[in-house]
């Protein structure tokens, strides 16, 4: 294989299978993998007993609608064990969701398990232009978190040189730059941000100062106003990266260089979008949540896991060619909706019309207090603030105007320096609530 090729696809076969041939691929694997848990996972071998459906029964994809839901409560119950489909000694490594919400799951990989969750992101990042020829500096937390560990090791199988950074530490992430070239990054929405703003700080222009060309973000769900803010402020363009500990991690789906939704990899996957309330399948196109179904997993095998992420299918196809599916941005989860003096607001709305806004800095907050009193802190940007405090007052009322006609209720404004609010490490806590309902 020569140094220099710059290949647009990881596995071509695999990235533009037809879709004839792709369904019949899932539906093979399907079968397989139900007919596994049925024999090995007892908390399987329930499900299927109570819903009177055996492995026998599922002779199309359309059969998969019989089979039962697996959700977060199923896995805890199960932890720590509980769902393994394999002895123990066939697996290779053990990581937990992050516990965002809740406490933790356990999630074994089998060897094979390790190295397809490599090839996916293998696939991913050559899918955004990368090659072998790129220093990945990967600024995800390492740990029992499957955020840094998958992707470093996708990053190795196409051969690029790895920084294994972790997160935080912002001058040493600097340093690995300047030192390095490196040329891609990898980590969420919220450091990006933050990392925006420090560079602005030490007066580093990234386009003339650094060699980055890209970053993977994701792990947390951000807006295309963020994308921007962020393409900006570093310089580079910004690709969404979607997965999550249950499905191995990142890299279940990508942006590809199109930047135009997430293929969801439905060769390891199969993807429904269902009415959360209801669980009934909602057409192409409509917003409902995320249900995954793993096709060649051989430790913890998951049927339709209902994974509380709201999204939708892009059913066109996509100028890349690649024959799978893409999904949209992630606007939330089921669970991150709050209920604000009888309103469902998304935080999401609220980052939307602040990340629009250029006298705004990149980091927020959302009060919940008392009886549903709503404060939005925001950090002005370094050129927000003019000394002027008349138009501060201008300002806040702008910000409040905007969120009320988007959010239907008319919360606080706070506007503090930049660099005021707490940052995190990982994922970022966006509201605090603390009403007493
Ligand atoms: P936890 O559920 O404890 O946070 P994970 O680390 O597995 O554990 O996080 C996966 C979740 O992170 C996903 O279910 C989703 O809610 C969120 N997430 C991951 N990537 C993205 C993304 N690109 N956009 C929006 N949300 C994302
Ligand atoms: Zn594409």
């Amino acid at each position: 294989m020569s140094a220099s090729i710059d290949r647009a696809y990881w596995k071509p076969e695999a990235e533009t299978l037809a879709r004839p041939a792709l369904e019949a691929l899932q539906l093979d694997r399907l079968r397989r993998t139900v007919a596994r848990v049925a024999e090995s996972v007892p908390l399987y071998r329930k499900k299927f007993e109570q819903a009177k459906v055996t492995p026998d029964d599922i002779r199309s994809l359309a059969d998969l609608r019989r089979l039962p839901f697996t959700t977060g409560a199923d896995l805890r119950a199960s932890y720590p064990t509980g769902m393994l489909a394999v002895p123990l000694d066939e697996t290779l490594r053990l990581h937990t969701s992050s516990g965002t919400t809740g406490k933790p799951k356990a999630l074994f990989f089998s060897r094979q398990d390790v190295d397809n969750a490599a090839e996916l992101i293998a696939r991913s990042f050559v899918a955004t232009g990368m090659t072998r020829q790129d220093i990945f500096q990967n600024m995800m937390t390492y740990g029992l978190f499957t955020g840094a560990l998958v992707a470093h090791y996708g990053a190795e199988k196409i051969g690029c040189l790895v920084i294994p950074a972790g997160p935080g530490n912002s001058d040493r992430q600097l340093l690995l730059m300047q030192d390095f070239h490196t040329t891609s990054i990898h980590l969420t929405p919220s450091f990006a941000l933050y990392f925006a703003d420090i560079l602005e700080k030490r007066g580093i222009d990234p386009r003339k100062d650094l060699a980055l060309k890209r970053a993977f973000v994701g792990a947390e769900p951000y807006t295309e106003e963020t994308r921007r803010k962020i393409e900006h402020g570093l310089g580079l363009r910004v690709f969404n990266s979607y997965g999550l500990s249950e499905m191995n991690g990142p890299g279940v789906a990508f942006e590809c260089q199109e930047q135009a939704g997430m293929h969801l990899w439905e060769d390891h996957y199969i993807l429904e979008i269902i009415d959360p309330e209801s669980g009934e399948p909602l057409p192409a196109g409509e917003r409902g949540e995320l249900v995954l179904t793993t096709l060649v997993r051989e430790a913890m095998p998951i049927l339709r896991y209902r994974t509380r992420d709201i999204t939708s299918v892009v059913d066109q196809p996509c100028a890349c060619g690649r024959t799978h599916r893409r999904i949209a941005r992630i606007t939330g989860r089921a669970d991150d909706m709050l209920i604000v003096r009888g309103v469902n607001i998304y935080p999401q709305q609220i980052e939307r019309i602040l990340m629009g806004l250029p006298k705004l800095g990149r980091n927020y907050l959302i009060v919940l207090e008392g009886l549903d009193e709503m404060t939005v802190k925001v950090e002005l940007s370094e050129a927000g603030f003019d000394g002027q405090l008349d138009h501060v007052v201008a300002l806040k009322n702008e910000i409040a105007g905007l969120l009320r006609a988007e959010i239907l209720t008319k919360p606080r404004v706070e506007l503090v320096p930049p660099g005021t609010l707490p940052i995190s490490e990982g994922k970022a806590k966006r509201v605090i609530d603390n009403r007493k309902l």
